[in-house]
């Protein structure tokens, strides 16, 4: 790895896909190539990330998407009790329900104890979409 990431001086070695972004933990320098399930969605759609698949979009980052998955969130084993109704405007509700929705699409149903570091580079797009000032109402 690294060896064909010769466009972008800005990405960091451990990153095949050319949009992630160094992290605060190196643990959490993750890329999306990095995953065998995400490179099988990637290759269905020939893109190089897994933030240009088209379900990404939908998936991940569509508000509609997100608020509707929350609540079966809410009622699965995942639900920690700590988001309430009215958090529903939080940016924070968002993005939790986003990595989860990521986590969803590319590993299915995981067991509680299973919990699988996310790429950089969709963090990096999670966290910019749904920032302290988001709102879409
Ligand atoms: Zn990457
Ligand atoms: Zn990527």
């Amino acid at each position: 790895m690294g060896d064909y990431s010769d466009s972008d001086e800005e990405t960091p070695e451990w990153c095949s896909c050319e949009e992630c972004e160094d992290m605060q933990a190196p643990e959490e320098n993750l890329c999306c190539h990095n995953h065998n399930c995400m490179l099988k969605n990637m290759n269905y759609y020939s893109v190089d990330c897994i933030t240009s698949h088209p379900a990404f979009k939908t998936v991940v980052l569509d508000p509609f998407v997100l608020e509707t998955a929350y609540y079966s969130y809410r009622k699965s084993k995942y639900r920690r009790g700590k988001l309430s109704t009215g958090e529903l405007r939080n940016y924070r509700l968002y993005r939790y329900t986003a990595y989860r929705q990521l986590t969803r699409w590319c590993w299915g149903m995981l067991g509680n104890n299973n919990r699988v570091e996310l790429p950089a580079c969709a963090i990096t797009v999670i966290r910019n979409t749904f920032h302290s000032g988001y709102s879409r109402y």
